[in-house]
């Protein structure tokens, strides 16, 4: 029998909190009673995520991430709304032999034989977050009595047969449909003879709709008025942003236009609020980045940049290691563009260029403050730049994200930044590269064969090879879990340049890049391409993942 520890001693035993967090949660239970895992997720010392992987390890349990599974239809009709409702258990899939259906609650005996009754198979229990299940459960169920796709399909079926149509309802199931399917954006893209949907998904676009033509301009004039927009300003790219609720959820979205020679195109950026993200173990770093990223994070002075492209995730790295930071015990002031999501004890500020509250005026007021810990979102002008680094090398930790492709590369650009390069080498903790590669789906990936010729066309050697002797690739090939792309939620791959006493001296007398690289590749960095094809190895993902984002 699994045994059952106290949650709090717990999670301190997984490292999610320390004693500290926990002396706090206590003094604020006896103000007000409550369960202490309530308290601490409040205080937003752990994430309703990380309580249920704690309790998944508890019970020697599979913790799954419900944000990264579609369940089947099948596994669905089971069970009554009502019931998976009340009792916040979302089905997962079932077979000849076993029903699976995440729960939070794994010691609830009684809805497991209830289950067991009305399913006529064993019932196998896995654990997940409690308020994802109760999110996600309200959209299956809905999408279940209202397919959504359908009820688009049947509106651009009418709009072809010249038939009026609600164009804010459609507008509306466009928004269902990109939440369903976990989309981060959705395009509206006008073309010569018809006009495209597409979400982007994984950091991947997927064509999804295409409708009339004619419907364009009264769908762009729909989305203009609910984001405040000028309806009839249609030459210029404009920017708003709107609210928008579904099964009881907000919703921000931030709409961009742009004039193309077909007309406005629409991108709605659907901003995400879900801080169980922001856990350094779900990133799907190795044991040894995980390490040394703790590790940078733990420094009390110094400047550590994430950089990579749009998309690559660098915001959610630089959040889960700031969650890392004590923020009882040090003072933490962030400058963010948005603020995405709000944490105790952080104190926590928008950008405001239209104020004047920019980045670099941000970092002088932050100076003031008493700081240890400074969040800059990002460095893109040179007084942003050297006010960062000058905070960084007189006692403070600054944490920032920079665009470049990787991680030695920072280098140069600090410099174009007019950055001397003694004051790189003596600010600079580390820099984290990064990327985000596709998972391959673990319900439907299959085994593959590769001929070591590929393998040397990569630049994998024997010896590398030799460190996976149990290594296995697998290719995508596409099931009702993950709507059938083969791929279901993303990992991180990185390379991580840490500044020793040897990387310090060789960017004080500025060496070029290839000697920076090499010399980092001796202390131990992984280039971001071998970090992805350990994946591959690990049948985590594919060649063809890491080759779309690595370049
Ligand atoms: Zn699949």
């Amino acid at each position: 029998m699994a045994q059952n520890k106290p949650i709090g001693q717990l999670l301190k035993e997984l490292g999610f909190i320390t004693e500290e967090q926990i002396q706090v949660a206590l003094q604020v239970q006896k103000a007000n009673p409550k369960f202490l895992g309530e308290i601490l997720e409040e205080l937003d010392f752990v994430t309703s995520a990380e309580i249920a992987e704690a309790i998944a390890i508890q019970h020697g349990l599979e913790y799954i991430e419900i944000e990264q599974i579609v369940p089947s239809e099948e596994a669905l009709k089971i069970v009554p709304k009502e019931i998976a409702i009340s009792k916040n258990i979302l089905p997962i899939s079932i077979d000849n032999e076993t029903f699976v259906v995440a729960t939070q609650e794994v010691n609830d005996i009684m809805t497991m034989d209830y289950l067991q009754k009305l399913s006529k198979r064993n019932v196998k229990f896995v654990v997940g977050d409690k308020k994802a299940i109760a999110r996600y459960v309200e959209i299956y169920y809905y999408q279940l009595e209202n397919p959504i796709e359908k009820e688009i399909d049947e509106m651009i079926e009418r709009a072809l047969q010249n038939r009026e149509i609600d164009i804010p309802h459609l507008v509306d199931l466009f928004l269902n449909s990109a939440i369903k399917d976990k989309a981060t954006d959705i395009h509206i893209t006008p073309e010569k003879s018809a006009t495209h949907v597409f979400f982007r998904i994984d950091g991947v676009l997927n064509h999804y709709y295409s409708l009339p033509l004619r419907l364009h301009n009264q769908i762009v004039a729909r989305i203009k008025i609910i984001s405040e927009l000028d309806i009839s300003e249609q030459r210029k790219p404009q920017d708003g942003a709107f609210s928008y609720n579904f099964l009881n959820e907000e919703f921000d979205l931030r709409v961009s236009t742009l004039p193309t020679n077909h007309g406005e195109n629409i991108v709605l950026r659907l901003l995400g609020k879900n801080a169980s993200l922001f856990n350094l173990s779900h990133l799907g770093l190795n044991e040894t980045n995980t390490k040394k990223v703790e590790h940078f994070f733990q420094k009390p002075y110094g400047i550590i940049l994430i950089v990579g492209p749009t998309g690559s995730g660098k915001t959610t790295t630089l959040y889960s290691a700031l969650r890392k930071i004590d923020s009882l015990k040090k003072n933490v002031l962030t400058i963010e563009d948005p603020i995405e999501y709000r944490f105790s004890f952080i104190k926590q500020t928008q950008l405001n260029t239209k104020a004047g509250y920019t980045f670099d005026a941000a970092i002088r007021s932050f100076m003031r403050q008493d700081p240890d810990v400074m969040l800059v979102g990002e460095i893109r002008d040179e007084a942003t730049a050297e006010l960062a680094v000058r905070a960084s090398i007189t006692g403070h930790l600054v944490l920032s994200t920079l665009h470049t492709n990787n991680a030695v590369g920072t280098i140069p650009r600090l410099e174009d930044l007019k950055i001397p390069s003694y004051l790189i080498a003596s600010g600079l903790v580390a820099v984290i590269a990064q990327r985000l590669v596709r998972k391959l789906c673990n319900r439907c990936k299959q085994t593959t064969q590769i001929d070591m010729q590929e393998f040397q066309k990569r630049g994998i050697t024997e010896e590398f090879l030799a460190k996976y002797p149990n290594y296995q690739l697998y290719k995508p090939v596409g099931c009702e879990h993950c709507r059938n792309t083969g791929y279901n939620g993303r990992n991180a791959i990185v390379e991580i340049l840490e500044v020793n006493d040897s990387i310090e001296a060789l960017i004080t007398k500025q060496a070029s890049s290839q000697e920076i690289f090499e010399e980092a590749k001796r202390n131990g960095m992984v280039p971001l391409k071998f970090d992805g094809y350990e994946k591959v190895l690990l049948g985590i993902t594919t060649f063809e993942e890491i080759d779309r984002v690595v370049d």
